[in-house]
């Protein structure tokens, strides 16, 4: 058996590792466990052992998980591409949205958002690869999209999410440093984070970067949520 408590110990001390080694304070690191396709019993399991945030990148899937978990504090992250017609479930079901892509998007979670529930926390998701294949606004759309965001009642504006290109060949250790693209779209993420920052600096917190497969380099340019899957709960099914 997969054994969660350990693997999620051993990430934490990758993330304290990368954030010593570039003199960050460890604590401004947030860990998500990314529990996509993984059970309802898996993610109780890594809850009890004290991990609370969790995200989830398909609907359906998230919302049955959500309801069966119901009794636990979870705080749940939606981290997958959004359909406008799926905000109001995910307005009404998520305390957190990473994936803002669009003005419409935002729009219609700020009208969805109940008025009973806290406001709901977002990140801009940035395609920083300038990729056809993912979702996220151009870097030089990000400004423009920000300002519109941060003034809407209902959303807390927290800050930026990006998933850059994975290499084909992965040469990563602990502690070393991935190929230059990669590298450079980290960098040019934090670039970006930090402007933003500078112009919006009430809630912009949180940026969201860094996976099981590059959690260091993440660290290193200045992430502040990493989200991991499957160095956590093993091989999706
Ligand atoms: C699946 C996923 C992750 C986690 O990936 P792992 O490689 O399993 O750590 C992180 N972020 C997003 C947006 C994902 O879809």
């Amino acid at each position: 058996m997969h054994n969660i408590p350990n693997k999620l110990t051993e990430v934490k001390l990758r993330i304290a590792n990368s954030a010593n080694k570039c003199q960050r304070n460890p604590d401004e690191i947030t860990l998500l466990a990314v529990s996509k396709r993984q059970s309802s019993d898996k993610i109780a399991t890594a809850f009890e052992s004290g991990q609370q945030a969790f995200g989830e990148n398909y609907l359906q899937e998230a919302l049955e998980k959500i309801e069966a978990l119901s009794a636990l504090a979870i705080e749940w992250h939606f981290i997958g591409p959004i359909q406008a017609n799926k905000t109001r479930a995910i307005a009404n079901h998520f305390d957190w949205v990473h994936s803002i892509d669009r003005l419409k998007v935002a729009t219609r979670l700020n009208e969805q958002r109940p008025i009973t529930l806290p406001k709901l926390n977002v990140c801009i998701q940035v395609n920083i690869d300038n990729e056809a294949s993912k979702s996220g606004v151009a870097p030089a759309d990000v400004p423009a999209l920000v300002k519109q965001v941060q003034s809407m009642e209902r959303l807390c504006l927290r800050g930026l999410m990006a998933i850059p290109q994975q290499q084909a060949v992965d040469d990563i250790g602990v502690g070393a440093v991935g190929n230059n693209k990669h590298r450079n779209a980290f960098a040019t993420m934090h670039t970006l984070f930090t402007e933003m920052q500078t112009q919006f600096p009430a809630s912009f917190d949180t940026l969201s970067m860094g996976m099981s497969g590059d959690l260091e380099q993440a660290v290193n340019h200045g992430s502040t949520m990493v989200r991991i899957g499957s160095d956590i709960f093993g091989v999706r099914t």
